[in-house]
């Protein structure tokens, strides 16, 4: 498969729209690093079709794929509405119940028990993305909470709850998310994510139930809620990847502050060498047209320029008319960015960590060496992928080429920024191991004879310890 090469990397969310053969392998060559299966929509029987589908394209091609298994969390919904919806008219009072029933102007059925218990008066609830908001007047803490409509609105069936001031009393892995990640987990997904995350406990929580699974699933926190910004630094310490999911954040936070917390969370994310995603809306146009508005390519333009590893697509890729469109676009302006105004080699807070200060600083030293000598690439070998997450973090200008003998690892690093990354096996010497790689990019045509390249390693190479080699080579 002829690829199209870029560093930021794509997600993109798989559905009906994508899930076919020939559109998904289209789309991987047109720029697609990770499918997420969103656990919010379809079956555990769809899901499967996809990732069957996912691990056919990907061995076909030989190209990885990383697989990310997006759980739904403590979404709050209301339940079924009649026909046609409702239409609340603002200072009108309407209540919400837990007792189930069909709603109308007057009632609301909430999928949510212990509502009646967790919200205050004056609170605010916004429905349907914060469409409709409602102020809380008063709960009977049993089963019972009225409201008045503050801005009104037609609400129809299954909408979204968002509570911006309440403390939900829901876990953050619900009885569901466990069922679902289970069923990702027996199928190797390399990536879960976690939504409405609010505190770093409900990341090791996740963390400890894969790690009793005995599996390796690494985990994205999706910041998405204003106590998780409130735990930010404590979050992104325990997480392995970070999403910024600009949909429910806008709704939770005042939605000004959400270009600011971009940033914010990119740069921390830099600094911390862990990945991070921006999701949402990002081409949301595209899902009816096949030309996006000038505001959305700022948007993808300005999210790379940020700093992010990867951009994310939603309704765009799972249920949108031009899947593939969407890939060329978004590729094209990654691109673009790349190559003529990209922040190459940002400043970045080192950790001084002590247990990994030695590869930390050989990592941020290949990277200056190629500032430096112009070399094309960095070639580093790496099991744990320690390496690929740490060089990458500085955003180098060379090619960044990983070699791993774990091929889960290959398809973990499509998300990352900048990282290509290739199966290797062959651990007699550092020597003989830094020949063969630089020998391999060569036949593959990514180096070529006179050309530089920095290698890091392990010495001794047979034991697999952290990188505290580097080395210059001309081809
Ligand atoms: P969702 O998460 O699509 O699962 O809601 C992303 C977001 O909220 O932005
Ligand atoms: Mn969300």
């Amino acid at each position: 498969m002829n690829k199209v090469q870029k560093r930021t990397k794509i997600v993109a969310t798989l559905g009906p729209a994508s899930i076919n053969k020939i559109t998904l392998t289209n789309m991987v060559a047109l720029g697609v690093d990770v499918c997420r299966l969103n656990f919010s929509h379809g079956s555990q029987e769809d899901h499967l079709i996809a990732i069957k589908t996912i691990r056919e394209i990907s061995e076909e091609n030989q190209v990885p794929i990383g697989i990310l298994a997006d759980l739904q969390g403590p979404k709050i919904r209301i339940g079924k509405m009649k026909e046609g919806g409702a239409l609340l008219l603002n200072g009108k009072k309407v209540t919400i119940t837990t007792k189930e029933l069909i709603g109308d102007e007057n009632n609301i059925y909430i999928t949510y028990e212990n509502f009646p218990n967790d919200v205050s008066s004056n609170e605010i609830i916004l429905l349907d993305d914060g469409k409709i908001q409602l102020r809380v007047l008063s709960s009977n803490r049993l089963d019972t909470v009225e409201c008045e409509v503050v801005h009104g609105g037609v609400l129809t069936s299954r909408k979204g709850v968002n509570l911006p001031n309440t403390k939900i009393s829901i876990p953050s892995l619900t009885d569901e998310d466990i069922d679902n990640v289970n069923f990702a987990l027996s199928y190797d997904v390399e990536w879960v994510a976690m939504s409405f995350v609010r505190t770093a406990a409900d990341i090791i929580r996740l963390k400890d139930h894969i790690a009793g699974q005995n599996k390796k699933a690494r985990i994205i926190a999706k910041i998405e809620k204003p106590e998780a910004i409130a735990n930010i630094d404590e979050i992104i310490a325990v997480s392995d990847a970070i999403m910024v999911a600009r949909g429910d954040l806008g709704v939770e936070m005042p939605m000004e502050e959400v270009p600011v917390l971009q940033k914010m969370i990119v740069k921390k994310c830099r600094d911390a060498s862990k990945p991070v995603i921006i999701a949402t809306q990002m081409l949301e146009s595209m899902i009816t047209t096949p030309r996006p508005t000038r505001a959305e390519i700022n948007d993808v333009a300005n999210s790379v320029l940020d700093g992010a590893d990867a951009v994310m697509l939603s309704g765009e890729t799972s249920v949108g008319e031009f899947p593939e469109i969407v890939i060329e676009t978004m590729s094209k302006v990654i691109t673009h960015v790349e190559k003529t105004s990209y922040p190459y080699f940002a400043e970045k807070k080192s950790s001084f960590d002590s247990e990994t200060l030695i590869s930390d600083h050989i990592c941020a030293s290949s990277v200056f060496l190629t500032q430096k000598t112009g070399a094309k690439a960095i070639a580093a070998m790496t099991s744990s992928g320690y390496t690929a997450f740490e060089i990458s973090s500085h955003r180098p200008n060379a090619d960044i080429y990983i070699f791993t003998s774990n091929p889960t690892l290959l398809n973990t690093l499509s998300v990352v920024w900048g990282v290509s990354g290739f199966y290797y096996d062959s651990f007699e010497s550092t020597d003989n191991s830094i020949k063969d790689v630089n020998t391999i990019l060569k036949e593959k045509g990514l180096l070529k004879t006179g050309e530089l390249v920095v290698n890091t390693a392990s010495i001794p190479i047979e034991s697999k310890g952290k990188t505290n080699m580097i080395k210059v080579a001309i081809v």
